[in-house]
């Protein structure tokens, strides 16, 4: 029951399976953007941040937006307690950053916590100190309206976690950058950021012109092309930087959908193809743009960081957005090389499988499929990589000075194929559509047994009543889509009275055949780096689980004999 006094619920457990599981706090930046987005959802019109030792010692988050009665400040530290979500329904029409209330609750567990808190109504506030995860006190407090959570010590008591956080420098770094994707998208509220005392981030409430102005000294208004379009899937507002005015190698573009930095691929590569012969050797756009969508045509619920969405519509949305973008710059009077207006965005055919596809989907950036209209190839640079994409499918890669020719299919056949038959436990990433099947009462009570061990590789299975088994989670990394074929093959190894005895490596093989996402390919510079070192890493790196050939070093030798 809800109260005026308890807005905050713990979610029933088949709301939390559908959540993408994995963790949320991995160094002080994830803290910043958890409680920024706290103190946006929870309409606070000034937000202030302070942190120390680039946040490893003290980052403070305080606002002035609705506050917590003392039931809910307790209560908030508790896992999957949220006020922003009921039921699996509300997902499709979610206006709030967060949903998951998770995030107070991994930050207590892995540092000192305290909260203090208080409504407009109440003349007392709350004051609730957390240690590593245990409650140290809780008594009424004197303190402004507004909530202020001061996290210390993070990962104190964890040393490896400690251990694998990067200097105070390097983490200020992606602290700002973190403040910068809530900045942004918020012009009308008022930003400071402070550290080591010092006040780095003065942003009073403004345009979002104005707003990205002050985040760019180096940018005047003449250098902004402003870009407003509305389509059948989305509406999209922001600003393009002039191809001359972009400074160079800029790496991050920002990209907002309902207000919430998403990366998407398959999007920012859509806009770099706009850009891509206007701009000077590897230099990246620089934009903001902010994509506006029915909360039912998206899923954020793919990562807990949820910077990862699946879209419904993204190769028509990837098709209208480089038009737009096209079109704007055109319009900026700006000298265009000859050809670049008449070449038409491609026209894409119509998706071929959206609708069979639940969009609860890989939680790993590895690999996008790209479907169609992929740009054309031309070589990346990414630190010690360049790369080409040949075909959406074949990577010409250079590494430390080595070529290679890969075949990225084979390549995450294989990777998955490893990742799976370690008996090392495997992370779940919830359906949003689990995947029914009749079971005859035998095979039933065999896989019952089955379950626990399967839970381990990351597929959590229901048998229900006897007659139903129910896929709710798959492991993190493969497709959903695939869900059905593997469902099926786990019922084909219980079968037989005995489970076989190799059934681990028959479902690695099974994981890596219909968990891998298909081809063509849309691949960052980050996704063809994690995959190169995850294959690196594998026991066999050259042939795939199924025999296929992974990937050739193109020695001069080798290429000689190619040319005979
Ligand atoms: P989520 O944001 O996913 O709901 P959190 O763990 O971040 O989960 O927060 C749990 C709950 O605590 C929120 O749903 C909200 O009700 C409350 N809460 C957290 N931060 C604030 C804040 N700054 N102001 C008011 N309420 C807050
Ligand atoms: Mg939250």
């Amino acid at each position: 029951m809800t109260t005026a006094e308890q807005r905050i619920q713990v979610l029933p457990e088949s709301v939390i399976n559908q959540i993408a599981a994995g963790e949320v706090v991995l160094r002080p930046a994830s803290v910043i953007k958890e409680l920024g987005e706290n103190a946006l959802d929870a309409e606070a019109h000034h937000i202030t941040i302070w942190t120390e030792h680039g946040g490893k010692s003290l980052i403070q988050v305080t606002d002035d937006g609705i506050g917590m009665s003392p039931l809910d400040a307790e209560l908030c530290f508790e896992r999957h307690a949220t006020s922003k979500i009921r039921s699996v329904q509300d997902l499709q029409a979610l206006y709030t950053k967060g949903f998951r209330g998770e995030a107070l609750a991994s930050i207590a567990a892995v540092a000192e916590v305290e909260l203090f808190t208080r409504r407009p109504q109440d003349s007392l506030g709350t004051h609730v100190v957390m240690a590593f995860g245990q409650k140290v006190r809780v008594e009424p407090v004197r303190c402004a309206v507004g909530t202020t959570l001061i996290v210390r010590r993070l990962f104190q008591r964890l040393p490896v976690r400690r251990k694998s956080l990067r200097s105070d420098a390097t983490e200020h770094r992606h602290n700002l950058e973190e403040f910068l994707r809530l900045a942004y998208p918020h012009p009308d509220r008022h930003f400071r950021f402070y550290h080591n005392q010092a006040l780095l981030y003065e942003l009073p409430p403004t345009s979002l012109v104005e707003r990205i102005l002050a985040l760019h000294p180096e940018l005047s208004a003449h250098d902004l092309v402003p870009l407003e379009g509305e389509t059948p899937f989305f509406t999209v507002q922001g600003y393009l930087t002039l191809p001359e005015k972009t400074p160079a190698g800029h790496r991050e573009a920002y990209l907002f959908l309902n207000r919430r930095y998403i990366r998407h691929a398959l999007l920012q590569q859509g806009v770099w193809q706009v850009y891509r012969p206007l701009l000077p050797g590897q230099t990246r756009p620089l934009y903001w743009l902010f994509l506006e969508v029915p909360p039912n045509q998206v899923d954020v619920n793919v990562t807990p960081s949820k910077t990862e969405v699946r879209l419904l519509h993204e190769l028509e949305m990837r098709t209208l957005l480089i038009s737009l973008v096209r079109k704007a710059l055109a319009q900026s009077r700006l000298v265009l090389p000859v050809d670049w207006l008449a070449k038409p965005a491609k026209v894409i055919e119509p998706l071929p499988t959206p609708a069979t596809e639940p969009p609860g989907a890989s939680s790993r950036p590895s690999i996008q499929p790209g479907r169609a209209a992929l740009p054309l190839p031309s070589v990346e640079t990414h630190s010690r990589l360049s790369y080409l994409l040949l075909h959406g499918r074949y990577l010409v890669l250079e590494w430390d000075g080595e070529a290679w020719l890969v075949d990225v299919r084979a390549a995450h056949e294989r990777i998955l194929y490893e990742q799976h038959l370690k008996p090392t436990p495997v992370s779940p990433q919830g359906l949003l559509f689990p995947v029914h099947a009749p079971l005859s009462p035998p095979v039933a009570a065999r896989l019952a047994e089955f379950t626990e061990p399967l839970r381990a590789q990351g597929f959590h299975l229901e048998v229900r009543e006897g007659k139903e088994a129910v896929l709710h989670a798959i492991p993190a990394g493969v497709a959903a889509g695939a869900a059905p074929a593997l469902l099926d093959q786990i019922l084909a190894l219980v079968q037989d009275a005995e489970l076989p005895p190799d059934w681990r490596s028959q479902l690695a093989w099974h994981v890596a055949r219909y968990g891998s996402p298909r081809p063509p390919y849309a691949l960052s510079a980050q996704m063809v780096e994690n995959l190169w070192t995850e294959l690196s890493a594998c026991s066999d790196p050259t042939y795939s689980p199924s025999g296929r050939r992974i990937r050739y070093l193109l020695t001069e030798e080798a290429l000689e004999k190619l040319f005979g």
